[in-house]
């Protein structure tokens, strides 16, 4: 048995760099998955059937970021939301399993204009990832394989040997996860990212940081520990473009669904039954348009970077200098006049 401690997002500060940025205009929060593959927001929308489908990748596209389809559907369906992604100029990325229909998916998702495939299990770090991205890549040379999820320097190491060009690294983490709970095992998301920056291969393959982000602060952490991009689910949910449609609570709110792809809800209406039930389905205050919330991350992680005195992610992870905050510091750090009572 061997215990260690772990940090998380809401756990750590960055702390304030000299700087010599005049504007944020100065800070560039571009990255890329190749050489090929250049984004100018280091965002992903995930593969979730709450939040990616074609309308959402479009937004993802415009912003400059990428959207993943989820695999929770035909592949047929699937096939005609990548189409209609490259149809519109985008970069296609499709997720599929590492079981069952996955080869045929991907042949189906390639031959229509998907230039990346995303390898999409919860525990990533299996032999059967092995298996499958070893079938992909003897097939697919060329496609860039995004593979997770995994949590540790091993698991990030052994996906990279294996053949991931990119690794989704967290977890546990999700604001829709109850793996933590059903099964005790994770690592906190932050010093996931941590342990897998610190990965030895030989290749320069990307980390993208998933689950549990919640601001374009808790970006800014994740790209300064090590992070190439990050993933988003909850914080796009809920959106115009995000798939399903709002509707009127109760209270007369207007709100939409956001679900846990293990959660029994999509369990049963992707494969007709449950095995075991890892996430949560819930509703969402509808928030409108995901541009607007986009561009308001893209200000954040450029401001995030000024803060450090970056003029881009690699001076923000050389930069980064990290320091634990206690609960009085967490308290602090949220905005709290509100807390406060009149009396
Ligand atoms: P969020 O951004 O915190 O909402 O987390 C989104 C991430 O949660 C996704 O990218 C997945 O990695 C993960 N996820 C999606 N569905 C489930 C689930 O049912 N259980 C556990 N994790 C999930």
């Amino acid at each position: 048995m061997r215990i260690g401690k772990a940090f998380s997002y809401d756990d750590v500060l960055l702390v304030p760099q000299y700087s010599d940025i005049v504007s944020r205009s100065e800070v560039d929060i571009a990255t890329s998955l190749s050489p090929d593959l250049i984004f100018e927001l280091p965002v992903i929308s995930a593969p979730m059937d709450t939040v990616t489908e074609f309308e959402m990748c479009k937004a993802m596209t415009q912003a400059g970021g990428l959207g993943i389809i989820h695999r929770y559907n035909s592949i047929l369906n699937q096939v005609k939301e990548v189409a209609n992604v490259v149809g519109c100029g985008g970069i296609a990325a499709a997720a599929i399993g590492i079981t069952g229909d996955y080869v045929d998916r991907a042949s189906a998702l390639i031959e229509h204009g998907a230039s990346v495939l995303c390898l999409d299990v919860a525990h990533g770090h299996h032999s059967l990832m092995r298996r499958a991205i070893e079938n992909i890549k003897t097939v697919f040379p060329d496609i860039h394989v995004m593979a997770g999820n995994v949590a540790t320097k091993q698991a990030f190491e052994d996906l990279a040997n294996w053949g991931a060009n990119s690794i989704r690294v967290g977890i546990g983490g999700g604001s829709i996860c109850s793996t933590r709970i059903q099964t005790g095992h994770g690592v906190p998301g932050l010093q996931s990212i941590l342990n897998c920056s610190r990965a030895e291969v030989s290749l320069d393959v990307k980390l993208v940081a998933d689950g549990g982000i919640k601001t374009s602060g808790d970006m800014v952490k994740a790209l300064a520990a090590g992070a190439d991009f990050v993933m988003v689910g909850s914080m796009l949910a809920g959106t115009e473009q995000s798939p399903g449609r709002a509707h009127m609570n109760i209270n007369g709110d207007r709100v939409k669904n956001y679900r846990g792809m293990a959660s029994k809800e999509a369990q049963i209406d992707w494969r007709g039954s449950v095995s075991s039930d890892e996430g949560v389905s819930t509703f969402i205050p509808y928030k409108g348009d995901a541009l607007p919330i986009l561009e308001e991350m893209k200000k954040g992680i450029r401001s995030g970077l000024s803060y450090s005195g970056a003029r881009n992610i690699l001076e923000l992870q050389s930069r980064a200098e990290f320091i634990t905050q206690t609960t009085s510091g967490l308290v602090e750090s949220h905005t709290h006049i509100m807390d406060r009572s009149l009396d």
